[in-house]
């Protein structure tokens, strides 16, 4: 196979995951890409042809690897076919890629209406950085509210930025409901779709002009490395190509960008899993007579079950529940834990459990507050690959530890 890149995009989504950015090697004939190290490239010879090497918005031309390197642009190919967006950017993290591209697509006096549960990191940017020292105007609204947005929209109303499922609540907006909203206002609308795992929902498909994922969670999938990509239209692509890359520098390095690439041809089939085992422990957790509430999109009881059904061709592997114990359950149960792991981070082979308190002293938590109806924490669990029976058993002998 060496189709070129607009070729393998028309293809399915199980093929577009294995050969989109991949390709025979011209030297060697390896049917792997290499991992190109070099920190220089020879530049073009002539007068005429010397500004393409310097090109920066040119994806393709290699001159220094913070600008652009070969295994960047081919997992940018990867994941643009995947995702369904005309280009690709990829940066050192999730967070890089986030707010590189904020950085690129707002100035101060500028308005922001961005979801107020989304990623803590994302979230102290905007708050701390953005609307206290660079003067862009930020709006924080609950997503999951349509009406919210409308009613936030300002003459200088210029990007709406919505997380779905939402990190760490699984709560879902309605990303065709906004995108209606933006395009009336002639705002850029963007979608952090990380939970989504790239293959459970389009937001391109319904309406968004850029989509933002973290490759660390399912893209990565086996807790060893980070990056981000942000995804969609071509003209907003090349001026974050630019900033973030350029002038931000939070370049991917060519080796990560090498095990994402390696990592990201298995993704559908481990979405299709992680969501199936996600589906049966919350169905497992929602009959436990310990555990005071389940959210998981795929459950009829999530709140905005009915959008999740509409938007997603599956509902993720990330589940929040609360113990009715409150706080004096859930240190007894992480001490419990055997197969599953408590710690940070999600979309891993193997699962891991967060827990969110609620007060007292966590600096994880940062400004954050979440939903009333968590009350006394919660626990956040990103269900793995492993055999459901191994799960169901940890949880429910952990759960016994759990005082009535
Ligand atoms: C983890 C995460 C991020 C940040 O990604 P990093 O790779 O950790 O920088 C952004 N958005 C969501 C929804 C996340 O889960």
């Amino acid at each position: 196979m060496n189709l070129p890149f607009e070729e393998t995009r028309k293809l399915g989504e199980a093929t577009r995951a294995i050969h989109c950015g991949e390709g025979v090697d011209a030297e060697t004939k390896a049917i792997r890409r290499p991992i190109v190290l070099a920190n220089s490239f020879e530049l073009n010879d002539t007068s005429e042809t010397l500004p393409e090497s310097f090109d920066w918005n040119n994806p393709n031309a290699f001159n220094y690897p913070r600008s652009r390197h070969p295994n960047a642009r081919y997992l940018e190919e990867r994941l643009a076919g995947m995702e369904g967006g005309e280009d690709c950017v990829v940066s050192a993290s999730g967070v890089a890629a986030i707010s590189g591209a904020f950085f690129t697509l707002l100035s101060s006096g500028d308005h922001l209406i961005s979801s107020r549960i989304c990623y803590i990191g994302i979230h102290g940017f905007l708050v701390e950085h953005f609307a206290k020292r660079f003067g862009v105007e930020l709006t924080l609204v609950d997503t999951t509210n349509p009406a919210e947005v409308q009613a936030a929209v300002r003459p200088n109303t210029k990007l709406i930025h919505v997380e779905t499922p939402a990190n760490p609540t699984t709560l879902v907006s309605d990303i065709a409901a906004i995108a209606v909203i933006a395009k009336k206002i002639g705002a850029i609308f963007t979608v952090d779709s990380t939970f989504s795992g790239l293959v459970m929902q389009k937001p391109l498909v319904l309406g968004a002009d850029l989509v933002m994922h973290s490759l660390t969670k399912y893209v990565n999938g086996h807790g060893d490395s980070l990056g981000g990509a942000v995804i969609g239209r071509k003209d907003l692509i090349s001026q974050i190509r630019l900033a973030a890359s350029v002038h931000l520098g939070a370049t991917i390095s060519p080796f990560t960008a090498w095990l994402l690439m390696r990592s990201s041809a298995t993704l559908p089939l481990r979405m299709k899993q992680h969501c199936e085992n996600a589906m049966t422990l919350a169905r497992f957790l929602e009959a436990h007579p310990k555990v005071k509430f389940v959210r998981y999109p795929g459950l009829e009881s999530h709140p905005q079950h009915a959008i999740a059904k509409q938007q997603m061709t599956g509902y993720g592997g990330m589940i929040n529940f609360g113990l009715k114990a409150g706080k004096s359950g859930y240190f007894p149960f992480l001490g419990a834990l055997r197969v599953i792991t408590h710690a940070v981070c999600l979309g891993h082979t193997e699962s891991l459990v967060q827990f969110y308190p609620q007060e007292g002293n966590h600096p994880e938590l940062g400004v954050l507050n979440y939903p009333e109806d968590i009350g006394e924490g919660f626990i956040r669990f990103s269900a793995g690959l492993e055999d459901i029976a191994d799960l169901t058993a940890d949880l429910a002998q952990a759960l016994d530890q759990v005082p009535r």
